[in-house]
């Protein structure tokens, strides 16, 4: 258990042992609700990117992970599930440490991730070729195999999560992986590397890699050793992901920003609408790639549905992490903070109505704490409903009617999530399918989790994690034809 206080030592975890950099170097990780150290962490570069890469490459080439039977892997992989719950608690206290969140969230997040481990243990044996029927003596399948070694990029804002969701399919499907997380939270998927060892995973399967991602993260997707990358983070990112690994032709899947839109009817339910759409907007500070940062309302229901949603942002309580009834945290960072609120400035000079919020709350005056913050007024062209804003600010946009509405929320260049909220099914339905978006909750700002595929179209991404769509991610498609002719 660390002490809020400590300031620990983390090292690299390079095919399954702690390690310090080549380089000796070592970079400081802070408790963004107090901008304090709580580690120093040290700092991976491009010679420790190399041990990794050979340690992942002698392990899928000449080690028994691939060649294991997907039963015995999946035996590995709930043994990580049933560890991280063992762990639970240490976990969720990295977490809320590391990234501000509240503690009953980090909770929450570390056992959706032990979730997210069984769900991928019993996978690797139901993934499985086809025969296909040529007639004949021909007898034609397909097989499914590891798609190699790769490298997993991921974000700030789900650390663990968004580790999960690639570990447990790749080494499910057979792979061994690289992981490097984000400069600003690698504690927690140290842990998680640490657990896979618990767990049983042969040596060189699994390295977690902290250090800067204009360097090494870029060095691993442009390496001719990585056979795939899987990235989570900024769209501006994931192109330079996707020249860097062109020249190489890796398998490349990227979940990237949003700016997702929650379309609100006059028929709709207004007061459940107005509850959900604030964790769907200021949940995580906002710093969520599926955020509801669009609420497109029926102008007949614009003024109703506003002070229901003012009413249930001020009982949106923000502060310490660690108290159990804090539903929101600090940002990130202060670069983060200063980010989110320049937009806010944005907004203002742009002409929108703030409505709720706008400023540090009175009460914390450390930690880049900013409260849940509406703009009302707003169209669909400013630069605040444009832009991937990443913290707590939503757009409040009225509308007339159902064409105008799809229109107006298929007019951005993301296309990850969206919500419709009617009492008129048919008519929720038929917006559902008018958005260009990779997921739609109907009457629900919510998801299937790990149960459905998570992706987005335009520039929101490419590829599907969760589901058994993330096994497609992880695996090649081999086809046998054979001749059975005397
Ligand atoms: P990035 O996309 O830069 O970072 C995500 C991950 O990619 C981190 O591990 C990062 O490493 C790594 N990385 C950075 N540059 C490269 C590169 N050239 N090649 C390979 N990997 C790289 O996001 P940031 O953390 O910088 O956040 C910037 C903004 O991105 C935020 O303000 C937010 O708007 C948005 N964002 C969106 C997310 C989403 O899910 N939609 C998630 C996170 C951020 P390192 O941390 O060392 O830089």
């Amino acid at each position: 258990m660390v002490a809020e206080t400590e300031v620990r030592g983390a090292q690299l975890l390079i095919a399954g042992k702690y390690v310090d950099a080549a380089s000796g170097e070592v970079f400081t990780v802070v408790n963004p609700a107090k901008n304090q150290p709580i580690a120093r962490v040290a700092k991976g570069g491009i010679e420790d990117a190399d041990r990794a890469i050979a340690a992942a490459r002698k392990a899928f080439d000449e080690g028994p992970w691939p060649k294991m039977s997907p039963y015995e892997r999946g035996r590995v992989v709930q043994r990580i599930a049933d560890r991280i719950r063992e762990r639970a608690d240490e976990l969720a206290r990295i977490e809320s440490l590391n990234t501000g969140k509240p503690i009953t969230r980090s909770k929450g997040e570390i056992l959706s991730g032990a979730t997210v481990f069984d769900y991928y243990a019993g996978a690797g044996d139901k993934h499985y070729g086809e025969t296909l029927p040529l007639g004949g003596n021909i007898l034609n399948m397909t097989l499914r195999e590891p798609v190699g070694v790769v490298a997993q990029i991921v974000p700030w804002n789900f650390p663990f999560s968004m580790a999960s969701w690639k570990v447990a399919p790749a080494l499910a499907a057979g792979c061994c992986l690289i992981l490097k997380p984000a400069s600003n939270t690698p504690l927690s998927a140290l842990i998680l590397g640490e657990i896979c060892y618990e767990a049983g995973v042969p040596d060189g399967v699994v390295s977690v890699l902290p250090g800067p991602g204009g360097v090494i993260g870029e060095y691993l997707a442009a390496h001719p050793e990585i056979d795939k990358v899987a990235f989570t983070g900024e769209t501006v990112t994931g192109a330079a992901i996707l020249k860097a690994s062109a020249d190489t032709i890796k398998k490349v899947s990227l979940e990237l920003g949003g700016k997702s839109p929650n379309i609100v009817f006059a028929d709709a339910d207004l007061e459940k609408a107005a509850a959900a759409a604030v964790p769907a907007g200021f949940g995580n500070t906002g710093q969520t790639c599926t955020a509801r940062t669009r609420v497109f309302v029926g102008s007949k229901s614009y003024d109703n549905f506003m002070n229901y949603l003012v009413d249930q942002t001020e009982a949106y309580k923000v502060g310490d992490p660690f108290d159990t009834s804090t539903l929101m945290g600090p940002l990130i960072s202060t670069n983060q903070y200063e980010r989110v609120t320049n937009y806010i400035e944005i907004g203002k000079e742009e002409g929108a109505e703030l409505v709720y919020g706008g400023t540090r709350p009175s009460a914390l005056s450390e930690g880049n704490f900013l409260q849940p913050t509406i703009f009302g007024g707003v169209s669909n062209d400013m630069r605040i409903a444009r832009e991937e804003i990443f913290g707590p600010v939503i757009s409040v946009i009225p509308f007339m009617d159902e064409e105008e509405v799809i229109r107006q929320a298929n007019a951005n260049e993301y296309g990850l999530a969206g919500s419709v909220w009617s009492r008129d099914v048919a008519k929720a339905l038929r917006v559902a399918r008018g958005l260009r978006t990779g997921m739609v909750a109907i009457n629900s700002n919510g998801g299937p989790g790990v149960f459905g595929p998570f992706g987005g179209y335009k520039k929101s991404g490419l590829g599907r994690e969760l589901s058994m769509h993330g096994m497609e991610l992880y695996t090649e498609v081999k086809n046998i034809y054979l001749d059975l002719n005397p």
